[in-house]
C-alpha cells in the first residue's frame, strides 16, 4: 500500500506563483481525475511532482510513503515509483523504447530477461505497433502514439503512482478505450495509484474516478466522485471562481516559444 500526499504544495515559474496552496492524497489502487480551466496549473503539479527544472517550490510538501519526495532529484523519484506521462512527451531522437526501458531496468536492479517479453504483451493490450518499440523515442510519432508509447511505458514500468496529464489528448475512440482500460486494469493488478488530468468525462467512463477534483488558480477547490466530471462538462467551470483570472498571461510576458511547451 502506497500514499502520496500532497500538503500546501505552493510552487512559481519565472517568479510567478502557480500553485497556490495544493492538497491531494492519493494512494495504491485510487483513481483521482482533476480537471480545470486551461492555465489553472495541472500541468504544473505534473512537474513540480517530478522535479522539471525551472519550477521553484515555495511552500509546503509531498511525500511517498513518509520519503520527502521533493528532497529526490527526478530520477530517484522515479525509482521510488513515481511515473509521469507528459501532456507533450519528449522526443529523444537516438534513443529507442527498448533502451529507454532496458536501462529503466538495470537502473533498478531488475532482470532485463523478461523486457522483451513484458514489451510484446504490453504493445498487444494498447494495440502498438511492435515497429515502434525499436524506432527512436517519440521521434515522428503521432500525437495518439506517443500517448500509448506512455502507456506501454507504465505497463512495463509497473510504478506505484502514475500521474498522466492529458493521456487522451490526440487518441482516436479505440485508442481511448484500450489506454484507458489498461490504466484501469493496472489499479487491480498492481495497486496502481493514479492521478490524471483531464478535460473530457470521456476518458473517465473506462477508467473509473474514485474522486474528482477541480483545479482553479492553483488549488484543488471542490472535490466530488465520479457525478462531478459529468456535470463540468455541463457546466464548466464558471461557479469555481473567476476563470478569466485563471486563464490570463502572466504579470511578465514570455516569449511565445517558451509558454507553447507548458501549454
Ligand atoms: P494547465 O496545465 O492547467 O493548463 P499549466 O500548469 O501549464 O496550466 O500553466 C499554469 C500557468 O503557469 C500558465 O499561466 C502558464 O503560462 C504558467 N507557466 C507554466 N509553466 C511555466 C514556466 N515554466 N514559465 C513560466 N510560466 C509558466
Ligand atoms: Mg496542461
Amino acid at each position: 500500500m502506497s500514499e502520496l500526499i500532497i500538503e500546501g504544495l505552493e510552487a512559481s515559474a519565472a517568479g510567478n506563483p502557480i500553485l497556490r496552496g495544493l492538497d491531494l492524497t492519493i494512494r495504491s489502487g485510487e483513481v483521482h481525475a482533476v480537471m480545470g480551466p486551461n492555465g489553472a496549473g495541472k500541468s504544473t503539479l505534473s512537474h513540480v511532482l517530478l522535479g522539471k527544472p525551472g519550477y521553484e517550490v515555495t511552500g509546503g510538501t509531498v511525500t511517498l510513503d513518509g520519503e520527502d519526495l521533493l528532497a529526490m532529484p527526478t530520477w530517484q523519484r522515479a525509482h521510488a515509483g513515481i511515473f509521469l506521462g507528459m501532456q507533450y512527451p519528449t522526443e529523444v531522437p537516438g534513443v529507442s523504447l527498448q533502451e529507454m526501458l532496458g536501462a529503466s531496468f538495470d537502473a533498478a536492479d531488475k532482470d532485463t530477461a523478461a523486457l522483451d517479453e513484458a514489451l510484446l504483451v504490453e504493445a498487444a493490450r494498447i494495440g502498438f505497433d511492435e515497429k515502434f518499440l525499436s524506432r527512436a523515442l517519440n521521434v515522428d510519432l503521432s500525437g495518439g502514439e506517443k500517448k500509448r508509447n506512455e502507456t506501454l511505458q507504465l505497463g512495463v514500468l509497473q510504478p506505484k503512482i502514475a500521474i498522466l496529464d492529458e493521456l487522451d489528448s490526440g487518441l482516436d475512440v479505440d485508442a481511448l478505450r484500450m489506454v484507458s482500460q489498461r490504466v484501469e486494469a493496472a489499479t487491480e493488478e498492481t495497486g496502481l495509484g493514479v492521478l490524471v488530468i483531464t478535460h473530457y468525462n470521456r476518458l473517465l467512463t473506462e477508467l473509473k474516478p474514485d474522486h474528482v477534483h477541480v483545479l482553479a488558480k492553483g488549488q484543488i477547490v471542490a472535490s466530488g466522485d465520479a457525478a462531478l466530471a459529468a456535470e463540468l462538462e455541463d457546466t464548466g467551470y464558471g461557479a469555481y471562481g473567476e476563470v478569466e483570472a485563471a486563464v490570463a498571461e502572466p504579470a511578465t510576458p514570455f516569449a511565445s516559444g517558451v509558454l507553447d511547451v507548458f501549454e
